[in-house]
């Protein structure tokens, strides 16, 4: 997956820097971070119109489009918080403005605080508290003061979670159960020397190394298990405050911020190996940058059993991005493509509603084939309108059924426009309608119910 760089983007440029002692004029090392497109330039993007493609293979496939949206405040396809935009991180990574004392940092972040993530809300709400009575230090020395009293909590769940290794690990081979007693001998090392040398991820492989020999068996999958729920810098405020404690005040300050900020995710995870996921606008979905590390390229299905959320914040985002669709912001195809890959790759169970898409006659015809029930459009009639539709269901395959629905709405169009003055005329000599015009009514009313009181002019000029 493309955005499995990210994380190691910001992680080089958070542990490239120079400790807060040493000279902190050198902001090199921020300017040449390769952190994503600038999405300004609102004129740019008022000229364009994405409406203009025909077909969907004339949409570029690009995510300059999706990336300018990025400074709406859109909201996470998994967790459904509100994301930072890029740009936003970079501008302050850039000109190290984090650098200051807690007093000026909290200010600086209070804004986002709304947006950042469980455990770095937490890890803000006690830099900010310190930072009432610590005005002058920075983030760095506030998170050395405060190390020692949430270095102890931690230390004590990782040596009960090695305990728990050790006794899981009685029953395998004796040679296997001596190597995870000293991987654990030397992690306790690392833990204790003082430096918080131990790094969870870096135990996890090794125990996971030790283990590939076995086979599936349950021992095993227990034993990784309990490794895996070693305290992590993101699920656990002690871990990120003894790990951030010897970082720089600048990173620390925009490592709060950088797992809120808006990335692209793969629908479709690009794995060669697996699925191949193509690096197409079609296939990719604003996500927050902690559910996209998280996800990794594992099936969209696995990230929806792990967070049913999504059902809910995936229709938020995407009643957003219909909205920017309608607006001329986001091509239509790519609304209608990504319900389908979306749908597709959550087998089915994530089947988002994208009826408020105001679709030409060409992209609703897409769109049931899409939809695979051509005959049936998306909105809910009367009886008397089903009825009505029953008259005009075509006989034979999808395609005709849906280019007749397209004709019927045309005529509809059509008769509606020129109907209209006639109706002034006659108005004076009122008449017994005959069966053609009783039709018209009734066709009249299946376009209102199906487009509201829109004009014809309304609907088409989206
Ligand atoms: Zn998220």
């Amino acid at each position: 997956m493309n955005m499995k760089i990210l994380p190691l983007i910001l992680n080089m440029r958070l542990n490239s820097a120079q400790p807060i002692q040493q000279n902190r004029n050198d902001s090199v090392q921020y300017r040449t971070a390769p952190l994503l497109r600038s999405p300004e330039n609102d004129l740019f993007e008022r000229n364009i119109s994405f409406t203009s493609a025909d077909r969907p293979e004339d949409v570029s496939p690009s995510r300059s489009s999706l990336e300018k949206l990025y400074k709406h405040h859109l909201t996470c396809l998994c967790c459904g918080r509100e994301m930072i935009e890029p740009e936003e991180i970079r501008k302050l990574a850039n000109t190290g403005a984090l650098r200051c004392n807690s007093k000026e940092a909290v200010q600086i972040l209070e804004k986002y605080e709304g947006n950042m993530h469980s455990v770095e809300k937490e890890v803000f709400g006690i830099l900010k508290e310190k930072s009432k009575k610590y005005p002058d230090l920075n983030f760095q020395q506030i998170l050395t003061l405060i190390k020692d009293e949430h270095e102890k909590p931690l230390i004590a769940t990782q040596f009960g979670i090695f305990k728990m290794i050790e006794k899981a690990s009685e029953n395998i081979n004796p040679e296997l159960r001596k190597e995870i007693k000293e991987l654990i001998e030397e992690e306790k090392q690392l833990i204790m020397d003082g430096n918080n040398r131990f790094r969870r991820k870096r135990f996890v492989n090794k125990f996971e190394q030790i283990l590939s020999g076995r086979k599936n068996s349950a021992t095993r999958e227990h034993l990784i298990r309990l490794a895996n729920k070693l305290p992590t810098s993101y699920e656990d405020k002690n871990a990120f405050i003894v790990k951030y404690s010897t970082k720089p005040a600048d990173a620390i300050g925009i490592r709060l911020l950088s797992y809120s900020m808006c990335t692209i995710e793969h629908v479709r995870p690009k794995n060669p190996k697996t699925t191949n996921g193509e690096n197409h606008l079609f296939n990719y979905i604003p996500e927050c940058m902690r559910c996209n590390s998280f996800r990794q390229d594992r099936p969209m299905i696995q990230q929806l059993e792990e967070h049913p959320e999504m059902f809910f914040n995936a229709q938020r985002l995407m009643n957003r991005l219909v909205d920017f669709a309608n607006r001329g912001k986001l091509s239509k195809w790519y609304i209608v493509k990504i319900q389908d890959r979306v749908k597709q790759e959550s087998e089915g169970l994530l089947d988002l509603n994208i009826d408020s898409l105001n679709m030409s006659r060409k992209m609703r015809r897409e769109y049931a084939k899409l939809q695979e029930d051509p005959v049936e459009p998306k909105f809910t009639v009367d009886d008397e309108m089903a009825e009505l539709r029953a008259i005009y269901r075509p006989k034979t395959t999808a395609d005709t059924t849906a280019e007749t629905l397209d004709e019927t709405n045309n005529k509809i169009y059509n008769k509606k426009r020129t109907s209209k003055n006639k109706n002034k005329n006659t108005e004076d000599t009122p008449k017994k309608k005959t069966n053609k015009e009783l039709k018209r009514e009734q066709i009249k009313k299946l376009h209102q119910a199906k487009y509201g009181s829109k004009k014809r002019s309304e609907t088409k000029r989206r």
